[in-house]
């Protein structure tokens, strides 16, 4: 008989949390681009003698992930010593949690692509620093050859959160939702900015398969997927090798993989490490962290809407479709825009149709956050309004809110200066339309100046254009006489 298989998904999700300083230091998270060893001390170096003190924003930022996530928000934890050695960790050892973490239990739903519910529950999640980096300098611009590599420990000491799912995800689809769901839990929260390819967040994968014959085998561990597709492919990848394997009476050995994405395969790096490899030990310059009852309540009272809420929300109250929802419901931001426009009396899928297309268009064309969007919430309800009441086409809309977010001007000034007045396209905006359509169509004009134009088809023509180009928002008989002068 065929065998079949099952596969189960476990992922470990690394978040950096948004602090601004480090998670036993001052030291100043901010890394990236800064000169190596710049943002480093005694503390985060490991320097003997020094003593770490915990980050408490990093505490509180760990505590509201946990909140979200439903899990429960331990108060007594404490900070143990991982000890191994790489030279990207000067101390020989990291700080995790180990038996307490700060977040215990948890359980994240979501819908797959095929709007299937899936439940994943949470087992934990706990607080540790991050390492330091390596860098490999080229030789004559290549990376192989390299004699020596280089240490930078700006990153040693950046505060991580460790997000561990139970094994309960069961294909590489999944896998993807997950994280895009945790990742845009974080980026909600204001946790942290969940770039995958920066590295302020990144995924593990424990992946096993189950024989219908009855065998397990062994769980395998995926680093290195810098994307979420690469996360997707490595895990399609090594379902089928593992599947092969086992198929043909071979076993899976206990081991890390790292996924290489140009080879598109995983490759053996070492056989895994057990906890007890790791010696750990509470770390005796670290008192149990207590988090007390009321500082837990008050976090709890001060917990921002969710995104999944905000997502159902967008649907229940403004009624709309489950795509905008879930687009929208990416950033707090946007929900609070869209809100805004609502409050200042658009109506809710007009409004939510233009943060969607239009405002988010600017967003990516200027590379900005919302945030820094220059159209106030009840600038674009303004704009929407003259829309509903028909004073104002969609096309000519489009137009004064790109003077309006162009120049930063009010709604008169911007309507003036895109020619719109009421709805009309007139005065030296319509003039340069003339011009402009009499310049590309230079036989037709030409034609119609020296009288070649007998039954007015070639004025007509020219007419249409002009119409064509106002979007209908000109005058017939302006048009008309404005071409007629041109060419008399
Ligand atoms: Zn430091």
């Amino acid at each position: 008989m065929a065998l079949s298989f099952q596969t189960v998904i476990g992922l470990e999700i690394h978040v950096q949390l948004a602090t601004k300083s480090k998670l036993f230091c001052s030291c100043s998270t901010d890394y990236i681009g800064a000169r190596p060893n710049s943002n480093v001390c005694p503390v985060c170096l490991g320097m003997p003698g020094s003593l770490p003190v915990v980050n408490g924003r990093a505490v509180e930022l760990a505590a509201m992930v946990g909140l979200a996530l439903g899990s429960k928000v331990q108060q007594a934890t404490r900070f143990h010593r991982k000890n191994y050695f790489y030279a990207d960790l000067s101390k020989g050892y990291q700080i995790s949690q180990f038996d307490l973490p700060i977040c215990a239990g948890g359980l994240l739903v979501f819908d797959d692509d095929e709007g299937k519910e899936v439940r994943v529950a949470i087992t934990r999640a706990h607080l540790e620093e991050d390492a330091g980096k390596l860098v490999h300098p080229s030789v004559d611009g290549r990376l192989a050859g390299a004699l020596h590599s280089l240490v930078d420990y700006n990153r040693g000491g950046v505060p991580l959160l460790e997000i561990v799912s139970e094994p309960d995800i069961t294909c590489p689809p999944h896998a993807r939702r997950y994280t895009e769901e945790i990742r845009r839990l974080v980026r909600y929260l204001g946790v942290s900015d969940g770039d995958m390819e920066s590295g302020s967040l990144r995924v593990d994968a424990n992946i096993s398969q189950k024989v219908s014959d009855g065998r397990w085998g062994s769980r395998v561990e995926i680093k290195n997927m810098n994307s979420l597709r690469s996360l997707e492919r490595a895990l399609e990848y090594e379902v089928k090798r593992q599947r092969k394997v086992l198929a043909e009476g071979g076993e899976i050995h206990q081991e890390t993989r790292h996924w290489d994405d140009g080879e598109g395969k995983t490759r053996s790096m070492r056989s895994k490490e057990e906890a007890h490899d790791y010696r750990y030990f509470p770390d005796p310059d670290l008192p149990p962290l207590i988090v007390t009852a009321d500082r837990i309540e008050a976090l709890r009272s001060l917990m921002p809407e969710l995104p999944w809420q905000a997502e159902r929300r967008l649907v229940d109250a403004y009624g709309l479709g489950a795509d905008d929802a879930k687009v929208l419901a990416e950033s707090a931001a946007a929900v609070a825009y869209l809100d805004g426009c609502v409050q200042a009396g658009a109506e809710a899928k007009r409004a939510a149709n233009w943060v969607r297309t239009e405002v988010l268009r600017v967003l990516n064309e200027r590379k900005i956050s919302i945030e820094a969007f220059p159209l106030k919430p009840e600038s674009l309800a303004s704009i929407l309004a003259l829309v509903d009441r028909g004073k104002l086409s969609t096309t000519a809309a489009k137009d004064v809110f790109d003077v309006m977010v162009r120049d930063g001007s009010g709604l008169d000034t911007a309507m003036a200066a895109a020619g719109v007045v009421s709805g009309r396209v007139e005065g030296s905006r319509l003039e340069e339309i003339v011009e402009k359509v009499l310049a590309e169509n230079a036989d037709a004009a030409e034609a119609v100046r020296s009288g070649k134009d007998p039954k007015d088809k070639k004025i007509k023509f020219l007419q249409g254009l002009v119409m064509r180009e106002t979007r209908g928002q000109a005058d017939v008989a302006q048009v008309a006489s404005l071409i007629a002068r041109k060419l008399s």
